[in-house]
């Protein structure tokens, strides 16, 4: 399959494409963990997309049209592939369009991953990363054994540049602006599925699921 999925910061894009790679043989294509990657590594790119990421501005269009074609031509993504942030607006959605032609593919589903504003600032703003593992933790959602164990094994729950109050709320005012018109582009394709985001990852995973019938 092979799936945009749409959702504000915060909406848990990131988790759930990362479950259904785990579970399905399906990449989780992020085009804001290969641009960290790109930052983190000082690479030319990275250090073009860095001022814009860090004011929770959007990196252009072309940087990360080019970060797209460039993976999605690689073999792991011929089974299917869910691209996690990436359209981001209306000239990246029809940018994706010859990138899948040249591949001979195109999108099965959008789904977007519907949440309130109030629990967005919860996620993002309690949002850490295990240093030593990637995992994905929350200061106000992970049980407190969860927390204590990245520790004991030495790792550090990091927080990411971008996850501070003022940067979050002008990517929160980005996505209303930008990203939220793709939800009707994608409506008139008739390629959108709405999924409820709020609640457990399990049973959020479970409505996805469905959704998209895997
Ligand atoms: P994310 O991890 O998806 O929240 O992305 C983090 C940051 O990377 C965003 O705030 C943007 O600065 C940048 N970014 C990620 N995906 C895109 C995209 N499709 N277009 C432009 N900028 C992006």
């Amino acid at each position: 399959m092979r799936i945009v999925f749409l959702g504000a910061p915060g909406s848990g894009k990131g988790t759930q494409a990362k479950r259904v790679m785990a579970e399905h043989d399906i990449v989780q294509v992020s085009t804001g963990d290969l641009l960290r990657g790109a930052v983190a590594a000082g690479t030319e790119l990275g250090q073009k997309a860095r001022a814009a990421m860090d004011a929770g501005e959007l990196v252009t269009d072309d940087i990360v049209l080019g970060i797209i074609a460039e993976r999605l031509a690689q073999p792991d993504c011929a089974n299917g592939f869910i691209l996690d942030g990436y359209p981001r607006n209306l000239q990246q959605a029809k940018d994706l369009e010859p990138v899948l032609a040249d591949i001979g593919q195109s999108l099965d589903a959008a789904v977007l991953l519907d949440v309130e504003l109030d629990i967005l600032m919860k996620r993002l703003t309690g949002r850490r990363t295990c240093s030593k593992t990637g995992k994905l933790l929350n200061i106000y959602y992970s049980s407190q054994e969860e927390l204590d164990a990245v520790t004991a094994a030495g790792g550090e729950l990091i927080q990411r540049a971008d996850d501070n109050e003022e940067t979050i709320a002008h990517r929160l005012e980005v996505y209303r602006e930008q990203t939220e018109p793709l939800i009707d582009y994608y409506r008139e394709a008739g390629l959108l599925k709405v999924v409820q985001g709020e609640g457990e990852i399990d049973e959020i995973y479970a409505r996805l699921e469905a959704a998209l019938g895997l």
